[in-house]
């Protein structure tokens, strides 16, 4: 029943290509709307399991009055009024334009993160669709652009590069690759293991140089991820590319005085970035680097 129901579907993608982009850039949109609620509530939720942690370690009580929280309890909530979101009012997009960009209830501004993490997410789910047209690599990427987005977005805000999104990640690409869906097998697990070492390498000279920490240990699962799916022959793409983007923006910083010298700008992005131009692009990049030399 559900088998025949992607069958026909996939034969009507294909005979309407147009139907299946528009499609895919509305699903971007509602998967975008949900990226928003993993965005801001994965990194309270990891923090509530630490403490709880803390606290069953040092034999305290649990905290009796916590109200649950998760990905879908409590409903979502004006952070200002505390009105509940009603389905109206959540419409990507859509909603914040009717709405203003302003609470329906205090009229506090909503921020312009929400619509934007919506629209970028149909823009890059839109992008895959296109590039990979109506194919199992389509939706293996789709799922594999959607969480680098959240991840990214974590990141960005927490300096957390969340287990629960690379880990699955990691083992999904190494799945896909016995299937040969990107790369083989062979190439899939070389490109974990050296993802992870190379960076943890970096990471240990850095250390015993300088003393300091220069990465977290969520960039090094993060390369391993992007070696599973990518192989290992893009992962000089993908750290090149996003060392040079990352030093860019970082030398941008400070000459605009937006942040110290010695401030720690999250890496995660930049490598999530190089990691999905990589699955997409891999071997056009590395010609064009070669071409350089
Ligand atoms: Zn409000």
């Amino acid at each position: 029943m559900i088998i025949d129901f992607f069958t026909d579907l996939v034969v009507l993608f294909e005979q309407f290509p147009t139907l299946y982009l528009v499609s895919v850039f509305i699903l971007g949109l509602c998967v975008g709307s949900f990226l928003n609620v993993v965005i801001y509530r994965l990194p309270i939720m990891m923090q509530n399991e630490w403490r709880d942690d803390c606290l069953e370690f040092l034999e305290q009580p649990a905290d009796p009055e916590k109200d649950r929280f998760n990905l879908t309890v409590p409903r979502s909530r004006c952070g200002h009024c505390g009105h509940k979101i009603s389905a109206l009012e959540n419409i990507p997009i859509l909603s914040y334009l009717a709405l203003r960009g302003k609470c329906a209830e205090c009229k506090t501004p909503i921020s312009i993160q929400y619509p934007v993490v919506e629209l970028f997410t149909a823009l890059v789910s839109l992008l895959v669709g296109w590039h990979f047209g109506v194919s199992i690599q389509a939706l293996a990427a789709l799922v594999f652009s959607w969480c680098l987005i959240a991840a990214s977005g974590i990141d960005v805000g927490h300096k957390l590069l969340p287990d629960s999104i690379t880990l699955p990640l990691l083992w999904l690409g190494i799945l896909l690759a016995l299937f040969n869906v990107f790369v083989d097998l062979e190439t899939s697990v070389i490109g974990a293991i050296c993802g992870y070492l190379s960076l943890w390498s970096i990471f240990i000279v850095f250390k015993l140089i300088t003393g300091k920490e220069g990465m977290g240990h969520g960039d090094f699962k993060l390369l391993a991820m992007l070696g599973a799916w990518c192989g290992w022959k893009m992962l000089f793409v993908i750290v090149l590319t996003s060392s040079l983007v990352g030093a860019a923006v970082g030398i941008t910083m400070i000459l605009l005085k937006k942040s110290e010298r010695s401030t720690q700008i999250p890496f995660g992005p930049y490598l999530a970035a190089a990691g999905w131009l990589s699955l997409l692009w891999g071997p056009q990049i590395l010609q064009f680097y070669f071409g350089l030399l």
